[in-house]
């Protein structure tokens, strides 16, 4: 057995570097578990074609879809910082509503055990942590907020001014999108961020994205008493023999098998693999999965249903970043359709080179100009509508070991009437009515299973342990010392992107940890 620690913590994304950030100036020793290595920075960071046509930056593995076995290489990233290294870094909060019970066309998203209000104070800790910029005031859905945003909201470039002017005048009420962008507009000469055509789905080359590793694990580093180990995947937790406590962490290291001791032990690994951890620790004392006591650990799983589109702008687009813009006026329903539709918002621009390979668009045999024309007057937008958790919905384990997702999609007439309120709106808006084109690319894939960008709900907390698998703290019900903070506690998914919430859920039980350990610090 090596050194033992205070805690260890699986996984550097979102919810894990946060959490060893806001734990990392008391002290205690950590350990910070992560089976990728550093992302390099290199010129391809920012090359369209290695990242959205070679997939430079996901990394290998195969997960099997339940339904018809068949494999596929689900859209991972494995690095220190998670996904979130190449994340769009658009910040948002949950609606108040979201937290409570919602009548969707499908059937119920549950309510939460926590309310807003308990999550607020995080949400701006995590604001001010992740250098959010935004305006208050103007998404007619935005929550209740104690503070304004640390930084001012990213400007819209001209075109997209233009649609944000004509969205207005169509009776909508476009707003500026939280962006997590290290930018100074008024400093440009001293601002991180250059405002670059490639950041959403790329990684930063210069840092300046408001990503875990930048923000979270870095700066945590630089304390003593946290210890970061690379290339380190967890396999499995063992436990003592009353099944109450974990007492051992084992992990593959470059290679070699190696244990770890804490006392409490942190699960961070993204929804799907933090359901495999827990599942493949199963023993006499937990024999279907560690805490699954009310066989929900591994179901419930949601990702978003998620269409990326393109519309045809008459006049050109010249957008450099054009993740500014968001309209909300729909998230709850609109006169037509009394239940919830979602969230509309901006992509990065994309460009000829993205379209290669993408079937709807057969651009195989396009002609480079004809793929250069639609570029120049692509404009990008993002759907995302709820899909519910259903029991079903779930990851499992084969025989060996590998992840298997079980997914039946919900919700697909709000799908559809979010798509069709997009399309109704393009006359308004400078486009040509007739075109709204699917982007397979951004996606990553046409199989909708592999499109795990958003993916959560696999260890859902609840105050009922019959029904959940975590506590309101995110501790395991059924182990004294084990935490789950990732984006595996989200008993439903929202319609907004889920980043934030895991940053400031981190925040919240890095709290209750500080607490636990008698440790100063505590932020609320
Ligand atoms: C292209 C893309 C764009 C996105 N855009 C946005 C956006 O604009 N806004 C937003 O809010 N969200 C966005 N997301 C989603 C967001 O990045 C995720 O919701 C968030 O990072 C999830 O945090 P997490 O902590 O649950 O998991 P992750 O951030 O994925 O972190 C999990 C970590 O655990 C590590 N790990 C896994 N298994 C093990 C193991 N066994 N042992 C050790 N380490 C392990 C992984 O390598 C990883 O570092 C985007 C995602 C992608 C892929
Ligand atoms: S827009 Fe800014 S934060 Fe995003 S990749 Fe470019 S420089 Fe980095």
């Amino acid at each position: 057995m090596s050194e033992s620690y205070d805690v260890i913590v699986i996984g550097s994304g979102a919810g894990g570097g946060t959490l060893v950030r806001h734990l990392a100036p008391s002290g205690k020793r950590i350990l910070l578990l992560e089976r990728g290595d550093w992302l390099p920075r290199e010129p391809q960071n920012w090359d369209v074609h290695d990242v959205f046509v070679d997939n430079r930056y996901i990394s290998p593995d195969t997960w099997y879809d339940a339904e018809t076995s068949k494999a596929f290489q689900p859209q991972v990233h494995y690095f220190v910082g998670g996904a979130t290294k190449l994340y769009g870094a658009a910040l948002y909060r949950l609606r108040e509503k979201d937290f409570g019970e919602l009548q969707h066309h499908d059937g119920v998203s549950p309510a939460w055990p926590i309310g807003y209000t308990d999550m607020e104070p995080y949400y701006t800790l995590a604001e001010e942590l992740y250098q959010v910029h935004g305006a208050r005031g103007e998404d007619p859905t935005e929550p209740p907020s104690s503070a304004p945003y640390p930084f001012p909201a990213v400007s819209h470039e001209p075109r997209i001014q233009q649609l944000s002017d004509d969205l207005a005048a169509a009776g909508l009420h476009p707003f500026h999108a939280p962006c997590g962008v290290m930018l100074n507009e008024g400093n440009m000469p001293y601002s991180n961020c250059v405002r670059c055509p490639t950041c959403d789905g790329f990684p930063c080359l210069v840092h300046a994205k408001s990503d875990a590793e930048v923000l979270g694990v870095r700066p945590a580093l630089e304390h003593p008493n946290v210890t970061l180990l690379t290339n380190a995947r967890a396999l499995a937790l063992r436990t003592d023999p009353s099944g109450a406590a974990v007492t051992a962490v084992e992990v593959e290291r470059d290679g070699e098998h190696e244990t770890y001791a804490a006392d409490i032990v942190v699960v961070s690994c993204g929804a799907a693999n933090s359901a495999k951890l827990l599942l493949a620790s199963a023993n006499d004392k937990h024999p279907n999965g560690l805490s699954n006591g009310s066989d929900q650990l591994g179901r419930n799983y949601t990702f978003h249903n998620s269409q990326a589109v393109l519309a045809l702008s008459k006049e050109e687009n010249p957008t450099v970043f054009q993740k500014t813009l968001g309209v909300n006026d729909f998230y709850f329903g609109s006169d037509d359709f009394e239940f919830p539709l979602g969230n509309i918002q901006m992509v990065g621009k994309s460009s000829a080179d993205m379209y290669r390979g993408e079937k709807p668009l057969e651009t195989k045999l396009a002609p480079q100009r004809t793929l250069d024309s639609m570029a120049r007057h692509a404009v990008d937008f993002w759907l995302s509508t709820e899909d519910l958790p259903r029991p079903e919905n779930r990851v499992t384990l084969d025989r060996d070991g590998n992840v298997r997702i079980s997914y039946t999609a919900t919700n697909g007439e709000s799908v559809k009437q979010l798509y069709h309120k997009l399309k109704g709106l393009l006359k308004d808006t400078g486009m040509h009515s007739d075109h709204l084109v699917p982007r397979h690319a951004y996606l990553k894939t046409a199989i909708p299973v592999a499109g795990v960008a958003h993916q959560a709900g696999t260890c859902r907390f609840g105050s009922d342990p019959g029904t959940s698998v975590l506590n309101v703290d995110c501790r395991a019900h059924e182990l004294d010392n084990l935490y789950v903070v990732d984006t595996s506690f989200f008993p439903s998914i929202g319609a907004v992107n889920p980043a934030l919430t895991a940053m400031a859920n981190a925040l919240r039980v890095g709290d209750h940890l500080l607490e636990r350990m008698g440790a100063n610090g505590a932020s609320r």
